[in-house]
């Protein structure tokens, strides 16, 4: 697990001062973290961390076996894990300190559900509209059809229906898709 950002007014303090009459004034800080399947005391150090930091809202995401990392699946969160990010989640949203955003829980099928190819489409810096910017799977080009028409094909798509949590977690789904997700 990383932290990757500071609190955003220990930032400003440590920027150059450059004379400028412009105040920058923080109103929020966030801390991003991604989960891999780890002790779930470690998640309880992030929050401490958080707390330490001043920031106000710990954000957690989970790795996804894609591109270089598609080997590693025995490596993402379980359904157990997920489990314990709810818990997580839920025992300090109750408290006080830093807001905590389970992102693997509140995609799950209870909540939101996994978003790819039914509330979002990735376009790449090649014009490739994917489901989600991890899911390496091409409804086509942008430069070729139109966006709309590539999002009718998505949605229709068997695989898109319903809620599901993270599908590029699901074994079916990467069985069936392995060719393209291993490149
Ligand atoms: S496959 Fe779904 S849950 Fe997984 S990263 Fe993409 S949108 Fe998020």
């Amino acid at each position: 697990m990383s932290m990757v950002c500071l609190a955003m007014d220990r930032f400003f303090s440590a920027l150059p001062d450059t004379g400028s009459s412009i105040t920058p004034r923080c109103t929020r800080a966030e801390a991003f973290s991604e989960a891999v399947r780890l002790d779930p005391r470690s998640y309880d150090d992030a929050f401490s961390l958080a707390c330490e930091l001043g920031v106000h809202e710990l954000s957690l995401y989970e790795i996804v076996a894609v591109g270089r990392w598609a080997s590693h699946e025995s490596e993402v969160l379980s359904d157990r894990d997920v489990l314990r990010l709810e818990r997580f989640h839920k025992e300090k949203n109750r408290g006080d300190g830093p807001r905590v955003t389970a992102l693997p829980y509140l995609l799950g099928p209870e909540m939101f559900g996994c978003f790819a190819g039914r509330r979002w489409i990735h376009v790449d810096g090649d014009g490739k509209a994917l489901p989600c910017a991890y899911m390496p799977l091409s409804f086509g080009n942008i430069k070729e059809r139109r966006l709309k028409d590539i999002w009718k094909d998505m949605t229709a798509y068997q695989w898109f229906q319903g809620r599901c949590s993270c599908q590029m977690r699901d074994r079916q789904f990467r069985e069936a898709h392995r060719d393209i997700l291993e490149g």
